[in-house]
């Protein structure tokens, strides 16, 4: 398979003053195949956010490297740049935040057309009126401002929007935690729809495995700005090796009752650590209930264990 996207050695760190150190990514690598959607999990505050934002370029890198078909996301420039920041969109976390609400609908989806010089006058306002009604909004809405549609209607016009210059990548910033439980199935019910049409690629963004689960094909788990393991979802859920991922997926409700018995709740001790100062060696150790002396030491180094299964764990070395 294809590999559209190459995330090698990133890191990203920000410089909070006096010489304190945020390690919001440490050492994260991982590839994502053409047209598969990657599933990107872990506490708010992992990194998630922050490693996405760097690899489309809203944040430049402190080490590592991200290919996009091949191509460098940070040191592409002109007409490369322009192409690599058409193919690479985003979706947000808060359709409330993100949309400008002095902006009607039709300016908020059209400008990033205008601003790649995609199609011209008539067509664009063809166009908005088709990306309306292909996420299920109606074109004669195309007038109105933000505040006028529920955060469901938002969260599809903020789709509309990232969808309007024909990315072949999108990122998906936990676009259904800021939505009601009701609509949260329906927009990604409507992603992955979406995704077969325009054979779309999407790294989707979480803090709960529950609800990246049924989207992905694969799923990295993030800790304190690290993978800590990643493999395909069915593995995941059915062999999940890293003690980190077992506490997360002992959270979730099984509805099938022989499961239930079989998967005893982990309760994780403690606080996850500050970014500042993460624990030496394994960055899980304060809280992993099966930490040995080496796990304080010496950091694990990422894995694959077995074909497409990768783990950063002393357990499995
Ligand atoms: Fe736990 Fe050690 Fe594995 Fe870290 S390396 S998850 S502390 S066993
Ligand atoms: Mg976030």
């Amino acid at each position: 398979r294809q590999r559209l996207l190459e995330v090698k050695h990133l890191q990203k760190h920000f410089n909070v003053g006096r010489n304190l150190i945020l390690k919001a990514a440490d050492d994260v690598s991982f590839h994502i195949y053409r047209g598969e959607t990657f599933g990107l999990v872990g506490e708010s505050g992992c990194g998630k956010s922050t490693t996405g934002r760097t690899i489309i370029g809203l944040y430049q890198p402190t080490a590592g490297e991200v290919l996009f078909a091949g191509v460098n996301v940070h040191s592409a420039a002109g007409k490369q740049k322009q192409q690599l920041t058409r193919n690479m969109q985003m979706i947000f976390q808060d359709p409330y935040a993100s949309l400008n609400p002095r902006m009607s609908v039709a300016e908020i989806i059209a400008e990033g057309m205008y601003l790649n010089g995609l199609y011209t006058g008539k067509e664009r306002t063809k166009r908005v009126h088709e990306l309306l009604e292909m996420v299920g909004l109606q074109a004669e809405h195309a007038s109105r401002f933000p505040h006028e549609f529920s955060g469901g209607q938002r969260q599809r016009i903020g789709i509309a929007r990232a969808l309007a210059v024909n990315p072949e990548f999108v990122i998906a910033d936990e676009p259904i935690s800021a939505l009601d439980v009701s609509v949260q199935a329906q927009v990604v019910n409507l992603l992955k729809q979406l995704q077969k049409e325009k054979q779309l690629t999407y790294l989707f963004i979480a803090h709960d495995l529950a609800m990246v689960k049924h989207i992905s094909d694969r799923i990295g788990v993030m800790y304190l700005g690290n993978l800590v393991e990643l493999t395909t979802s069915e593995k995941l859920y059915q062999a999940p090796k890293h003690p980190y991922t077992e506490a997360l997926l002992s959270a979730i409700p099984v509805p099938d009752p022989d499961l239930e018995q079989s998967r005893e709740r982990i309760i994780l001790e403690g606080d996850v650590p500050s970014p500042i100062s993460p624990p030496s060696g394994c960055v899980f150790r304060t809280r992993c209930p099966v930490a040995k002396e080496i796990c304080a030491r010496e950091k694990p180094s990422w894995q694959e264990i077995e074909q497409e299964h990768f783990v950063a764990c002393h357990l499995y070395q």
